[in-house]
């Protein structure tokens, strides 16, 4: 079968290749064939060395929805033929973290697929500790309404609850990319007072509005931000997400956070960032930071099925798995306005 790898020795570093179908290795695998992935920054940050723990030669892709082609002999409660959403966190449920919720963490699993172990920018993957981590999808719900809930919209839904706020907040998203725009579409479900997109694209900007994601919109390179801000909560937002991880976004969630609140970080930073402790002081914030925990799938995929969440419009671009090489080099170089690739098998 064909499988795109990450090759670091090559000059594009992703390469089409030929392997092997994968087997069942544990009896809690399944094989899934693979119906629809996308493209995440994730798999971008592989490609360009910024995840040290990535395997070289791995199958990339993490973010996709498949039908069920093999079943290991513990797996109960999937067959061959279902249609399923995949976390892209596999985890046992057993260990410590599992058993308290955090997934991410799981030491016999968290996030492997597409970077320690193949993924699923492939005909077929396999999925360890299946039964965890597919999700059988109601017949309303499609592959592509799907696509995002193992991934980004858990990610923009972990980010939401990450900042503990409530109806009376004023809450700034810095980035308004597809997991700015996921974290947007939660929070209107918790029902938020204000929601600030705050982006330096204008194309963004405009998809958020369009959308009615959110209430304000700022483009931090055309106004002062801290002074933007003010006008819509005196004190400063009562929430910040930093879901841009751009070079003074990071700094900017600092000075637009009111004190005593939360800043979330979800962004994937390439460098280190500089924190301000003399400023931070007497602001007495609360900063948290993932690494989703992926363990709400289920409740997205109801909630997509009650219409109350639909990501279609974050896919901008199609492609056929074929030519996954120009879709990376679509997403890599035209990211700004691209915001999610499918692609088709
Ligand atoms: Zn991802
Ligand atoms: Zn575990």
């Amino acid at each position: 079968m064909k499988a795109l790898i990450y090759n670091k020795d090559c000059d594009k570093k992703i390469e089409l290749v030929e392997i092997e179908k994968p087997k069942i290795i544990s009896d809690s695998d399944v094989i899934l064939k693979v119906t629809l992935s996308s493209i995440c920054t994730s798999d971008i940050h592989i490609k360009k060395g910024f995840v040290p723990r990535a395997k070289n030669g791995v199958v990339l892709g993490h973010e996709f929805v498949g039908i069920v082609d093999e079943v290991g002999n513990g797996v109960k409660n999937l067959k061959i033929g279902d249609r399923v959403a995949v976390n892209c966190e596999t985890f046992c449920n057993e260990c410590y973290f599992c058993k308290r919720g955090f997934v991410n963490n799981c030491i016999n699993g968290g996030w492997e697929l597409g970077c320690r172990i193949n993924g699923a920018q492939a005909e077929y993957v396999r999925i360890p500790y299946a039964g965890n981590v597919l999700y059988k999808l109601p017949n309303n719900v499609t592959d592509r309404n799907a696509l995002f809930v193992g991934d980004i919209l858990s990610s923009g839904y972990f980010a939401s609850l990450m900042l503990d706020v409530n109806k009376q907040d004023n809450v700034a998203i810095i980035g308004s990319g597809p997991v700015g725009m996921c974290a947007m579409m939660t929070l209107r479900i918790f029902g938020v007072n204000k929601i600030i997109a705050i982006d330096i694209n204008e194309k963004r900007l405009e998809i958020a509005k369009n959308k009615g994601l959110a209430d304000y919109f700022i483009n931090p390179d055309k106004v002062d931000i801290e002074k933007e801000i003010k006008k819509i909560a005196p004190y400063g937002a009562d929430g910040v997400m930093e879901a841009a991880g751009g070079k003074d976004t990071f700094n900017m969630a600092i000075k637009i956070a009111r004190p005593n609140s939360t800043i979330g970080i979800v962004a994937m930073y390439e460098e280190n960032q500089i924190f301000p402790l003399p400023v931070c002081y007497g602001k007495n914030l609360t900063y948290k930071t993932g690494g989703v925990d992926a363990i709400h799938c289920k409740e997205l995929i109801q909630l997509i099925s009650e219409n109350k969440i639909n990501t279609d419009f974050l896919i901008t671009k199609s492609y056929k798995f074929e030519n996954i090489l120009e879709a990376y080099d679509d997403f890599e170089n035209s990211k700004l306005d691209t915001l999610k690739i499918e692609i088709t098998y």
